[in-house]
């Protein structure tokens, strides 16, 4: 049942991004989303080669030795599970701020960030060493929280399915989005957070639910998308994002993300 939601999920994202876009693409198709989708596989293989392997046993032994946050709460099994989600969702919000403020991180994490546009092809367009150095943390969450291999399953689904629809281009009516945006991340949500200006990107750090951007009062829906500049500043030449170029961004000397590039002064 879970599954049969989020290919329900990800074919309405793909359709309706296509039906009824929300904001004007700068890049010409398809030379874009093929370099997304390939960065895509590479980080699909290195999550299904690295962390599934590592963090499924370390869900079997919270669950079996009881061991973890989640595990020791005094709950029914279903409220263990339902309360490992919610960890597991929230912790992720505290990775997505820390790949924007540890220089380390936010060198690997900038390769999701200097896509000229955003549509569902951006939601797979990380680093594979971006996958790779999540593994420790993915490990962490799952062992000091102790979620269980259903709460893992569950809050995976949930999660890929939040990453792809947030990402979309798809305009939903907005009293619509500002409904959904009580809960779940979305689109206008996540295009302020992909914004070339500063103050915006540093919003909506949320990538399930957004109940974590109320609690740490980082929400905004108040940049209209027409005037989002999707992107870094000091990244704007298409050459720069493409796929050679994105695969070694992380291991060269990088400038300053946030200040405009020469010839890009007048960036939003
Ligand atoms: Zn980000």
């Amino acid at each position: 049942m879970p599954t049969l939601l989020l290919a329900a999920v990800t074919a309405a994202t793909l359709v309706g991004e296509r039906a009824v876009p929300l904001r004007a693409r700068t890049r010409p198709e398809p030379g874009r989303i093929l370099r997304n989708l390939a960065l895509g596989s590479l980080s699909m293989a290195t999550v299904a080669l690295a962390e599934g392997p590592a963090v499924r046993p370390l869900a079997a032994r919270a669950l079996r030795r009881r061991r973890g946050l989640s595990q020791r709460l005094g709950l029914p099994d279903w409220g263990r599970d339902l309360a490992a989600f919610l960890l597991m969702d929230y912790t992720m919000y505290v990775w997505h701020v820390l790949t924007h403020k540890v220089p380390l991180l936010w060198r690997l994490h900038l390769v999701h960030h200097v896509d000229l546009d955003l549509d569902a092809s951006t939601a797979l367009r990380f680093h594979a060493v971006d996958m790779l150095v999540s593994v420790p943390w993915r490990a962490a969450q799952v062992t000091l929280l102790g979620v269980s291999p259903r709460a893992l399953r569950l809050w995976q689904l949930f999660f890929f399915g939040s990453v792809l629809f947030h990402h979309s281009n798809w305009r939903l009516p907005s009293r619509l989005e500002r409904l959904a945006a009580l809960l779940l991340t979305t689109p206008r949500m996540h295009g302020i957070h992909h914004s070339t200006v500063r103050g915006e990107t540093n919003s909506n750090w949320s990538s399930g639910l957004s109940l974590w951007d109320h609690l740490h009062r980082t929400f905004r829906l108040d940049v209209p998308q027409d005037q989002v500049t999707v992107g870094v500043p000091g990244y704007r030449e298409p050459a720069e994002t493409g796929l050679r170029a994105s695969l070694r961004l992380p291991f060269v000397r990088q400038r300053d993300a946030w200040t405009p590039q020469p010839g890009h002064e007048d960036v939003r």
